[in-house]
């Protein structure tokens, strides 16, 4: 019998953005001192924090390779129960000895928020690059903490994870987009769509999924010191850790 699993909604809204971070990402700008620069950025920051309510969605599916040729003659994994198909090396090594995967959707705003927010705040193309960054940052960030959510689910099951893997790494299409936005309700539930060239509307949106695994596939650990995860870890918090030292996974 096929589990369903819930599609589940995120809110990723977050307080604040760390100045430095964002002055990090910028290229240096000598009409401007350091510390003038740094209340300029915190500036645009916190309106972006403050105004941006970045969401995301996430459902659990079982993965299996299809082994099904002449249909399916390159490495594919297929979603049980579904009409999903991924294609590409990336993912078959990534997916292939997965018990479960989660699909997930995450968006920063409407484009309407954005643009009114970027018209309200950059008068010059320097505002305008504080501005992107701020973006680009707030939305990897709510990816991040709706991946920490995944994690902490996964490890609930007793279950092992990998990094977050989007379309475009490796050779997994950018078309893949059009079946994650799919399987999410993204459309609906965030108010996505896809271009014909499988490019997001809003633009700033992203989309990914992250395999899970028993403890045969132990091997593949995970490490706090160098987590991207960190930050929004549920797990860690409460002094557990999901790569399973001794002890964490029976
Ligand atoms: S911070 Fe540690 S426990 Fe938390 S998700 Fe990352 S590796 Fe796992």
């Amino acid at each position: 019998m096929v589990v369903q699993h819930p599609l589940i909604e995120f809110d990723c809204s977050m307080d604040s953005l760390e100045p430095a971070v964002i002055m990090g990402l910028l290229k240096k700008n000598d009409s401007l001192q350091e510390e003038a620069l740094k209340i300029h950025v915190s500036y645009i920051a916190d309106e972006c924090a403050k105004r941006f309510k970045p969401r995301g969605v996430y459902k659990l599916f079982n993965p299996t390779i299809c082994t099904l040729p002449p249909t399916y003659t390159e490495p594919a994994i297929k979603l049980v129960g579904t009409m999903m198909v991924f294609k590409g090396k990336t993912v078959y090594d990534r997916l292939k000895r997965a018990t479960h995967c989660a699909l997930l959707s995450v968006t920063l705003d409407s484009e309407t928020v954005i643009d009114t927010l970027r018209e309200q705040l950059c008068y010059n193309d320097f505002d305008s690059h504080i501005f992107d960054a701020c973006c680009a940052m707030m939305l990897e960030r709510a990816a991040d903490m709706i991946s920490a959510e995944i994690i902490r689910v996964a490890r609930e099951k007793t279950l092992y994870t990998d990094e977050r893997l989007c379309p475009g790494e490796g050779d997994l299409p950018l078309n893949t987009r059009d079946q994650i936005l799919f399987y999410t309700q993204a459309e609906k539930r965030l108010g996505i769509h896809l271009t014909s060239e499988s490019e997001p509307v809003p633009r700033l949106s992203l989309f990914g999924v992250i395999g899970m695994y028993d403890k045969t596939q132990k091997g593949r650990r995970r490490a706090c010191g160098r987590c991207k995860y960190r930050d929004y870890c549920s797990i860690r918090a409460v002094g557990m850790n999901c790569h399973g030292d001794k002890g964490s996974f029976k």
